[in-house]
This record gives structure tokens, sequence and C-alpha cells, in this order.
């Protein structure tokens, strides 16, 4: 998707982070670090967020969940992370590509804001 920041991203043609990448997903710093480790676990397909993912996105979907545990193993906040894929507006998604935020390395609010 050209006028996508994600896909942008991904295709290097925007500067990042990056932590990890593979096949499926491209793995960077998030720009406004909201804990101490805060990466973006993005799936290079284009699915737009959770809401439209279909049936066959079930697996990148997971496996962007298990990036983020290997990512929080490798980092040692296996005491406390957590995993969010926010979706609509409402609940603060700005970047309408699909991404799973990995947050940790200090304490985290229950119930987030
Ligand atoms: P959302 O709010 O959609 O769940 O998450 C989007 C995230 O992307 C935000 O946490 C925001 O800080 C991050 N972000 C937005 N623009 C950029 C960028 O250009 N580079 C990076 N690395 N992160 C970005
Ligand atoms: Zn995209």
């Amino acid at each position: 998707m050209p006028d996508c920041l994600f896909c942008n991203i991904i295709a290097g043609k925007i500067p990042s982070k990056k932590v990890y990448e593979d096949d499926l997903v491209y793995v960077f710093e998030d720009i406004r670090q909201a804990a101490p480790t805060h990466v973006l676990i993005v799936p290079k397909k284009h699915i737009i967020d959770l809401k439209h993912a279909k049936p066959e996105d079930a697996e990148i979907i997971g496996y962007c969940q298990l990036v983020a545990a290997r990512i929080g193993r490798e980092r040692g906040i296996e005491d406390g992370y957590r995993t969010v894929y926010n979706v609509g507006p409402r609940a603060g998604q700005s970047v309408f590509h699909l991404h799973l935020h990995l947050l940790g390395g200090r304490d985290l609010k229950w119930p987030p804001g």
C-alpha cells in the first residue's frame, strides 16, 4: 500500500530502528517509547486491523504473539510485559496497518487507561 506508513517502513523507504525481520514480520522500535521496551511487531502483509482480519490471517496474528514472547525472553522482561493490538480510534489506533505492541520493562497498570 503506497500511502501506508508501516508498508513504507517495511520497504525501507522510511527509516526505523529494526529489532528483527523474517519473511512474515518486521519488528522495530516504536518512535514514542511508552515503556523501556516498546517494539512493534508488524506483519509484512497489509492488514488494516484485527477487525478486518480474515480467517487466513489467523496464523500471522498468532505468530506476531510468539515473536513478541521471544523478544520478551531475549530482553529479560518476562516478569511482566503486555502485547496489545489496538483496534479502532477509540482504542488509540493511529496507524491502520495491523501491528502488535510489546510493552515491558516497568510496572504496567491494569486496566489500561
Ligand atoms: P497505534 O496507536 O496505531 O496502536 O500504534 C501506532 C504506533 O506507531 C504508535 O505507538 C506510534 O508511536 C508509532 N509510530 C507512529 N509513527 C511512527 C514512525 O514513523 N516510526 C516508528 N518507529 N513508530 C511510529
Ligand atoms: Zn501497510
